[in-house]
């Protein structure tokens, strides 16, 4: 297992832990300028957060700080209550593909959605199959694109307690039977984002991370899982504060191979959002080192 106690070359800082800093939100140039600062050689930024700073001056920024990606956030949220909607989710799905090309990044990480319309509050239907399969239509449509334009599709298992709103896949087994099924010559094309805050629990982890081997393996998220946790979705931990055994995991995937960023994701209302970025990036550095 890689000695990570000396430096933090493999860290990336997943742009959402720092989007807000004492409560104000702030922009992508700015976080980009505080991660050079810090040292850090890798980023995933969110679309939003690019959109706003524009996509051309955030890929200029980033080659002039000469700071990579380690994956861009998201694509996915295909299913829709009819054929307009879901032709309406591929199109911005494909667009999704052309900006992480633009931004060269390694991977397009998915989150791939659930029963349309629940994250506004009021679900179009309740058929958690037929929001299954028009996931597994809308990755295989996405993966043409992505093959052409030479894009990875990294599927990221989301905890099941996001089942509703954000991604009916919810284990590492079921996305890796996904990429099995779309992608069985195992190209390097199709594979998984592993975020333990949503795979932690599972007991089939192990095994199927071994599975998965070193092709499927495109990203690595970290972070905690708070005892109590105040909220579903914005009261993740850093790492070290709660109760996942990271270097267990970290040594597990990088068994089967995985050499790349371990990639802090911290949505913390409460607590990180509420300090500055210079805090919470000389934590994730001096936690990355000690407990990652
Ligand atoms: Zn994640």
């Amino acid at each position: 297992m890689r000695d990570f106690s000396n430096d933090h070359r493999w860290l990336s800082i997943n742009t959402a832990t720092v989007r807000r800093q004492k409560g104000e939100e702030v922009g992508l140039a700015r976080i980009i300028d505080q991660c050079a600062e810090h040292g850090v050689r890798a980023i995933s930024p969110w679309r939003d957060q690019v959109a706003a700073a524009g996509l051309d001056k955030v890929a200029a920024q980033l080659r002039a700080h000469g700071i990579g990606l380690s994956g861009y956030c998201r694509g996915g949220f295909y299913p829709a209550p009819d054929a307009a909607g879901l032709k309406a989710a591929l199109e911005d799905n494909y667009r999704a593909i052309d900006e992480a090309k633009t931004l060269d990044a390694p991977c397009l990480v998915l989150v791939v959605g659930s029963l349309p319309g629940a994250l506004a509050g009021k679900a179009a239907y309740t058929d958690i199959g037929r929001a299954r399969n028009e996931v597994f239509d809308g990755i295989a449509a996405s993966l043409e694109y992505a093959r052409k334009v030479g894009m990875p599709l990294a599927i990221e298992p989301l905890h099941p307690m996001q089942a509703a709103e954000r991604a009916c896949i919810n284990t590492l087994e079921q996305a890796l039977d996904i990429c099995d099924a779309l992608d069985p010559q195992d190209s390097g094309m199709l594979g998984v984002a592993l975020d333990v805050y949503h795979v932690w629990w599972d007991p089939k982890l192990q095994q199927q991370i071994a599975r998965a081997g070193k092709k499927r393996l495109l990203a690595y998220h970290v972070c905690d899982w708070l005892t109590p946790t105040r909220d579903l979705l914005n009261d993740r931990g850093m790492m070290g504060d709660g109760v996942i055994e990271l270097k267990k995991i970290r040594g597990w995937i990088e068994a089967a191979g995985y050499a790349g960023y371990s990639e802090v994701e911290i949505f913390s209302t409460q607590d990180w959002w509420q300090r500055s970025g210079e805090e919470t990036l000389a934590t994730c550095i001096e936690r990355h080192r000690s407990v990652v």
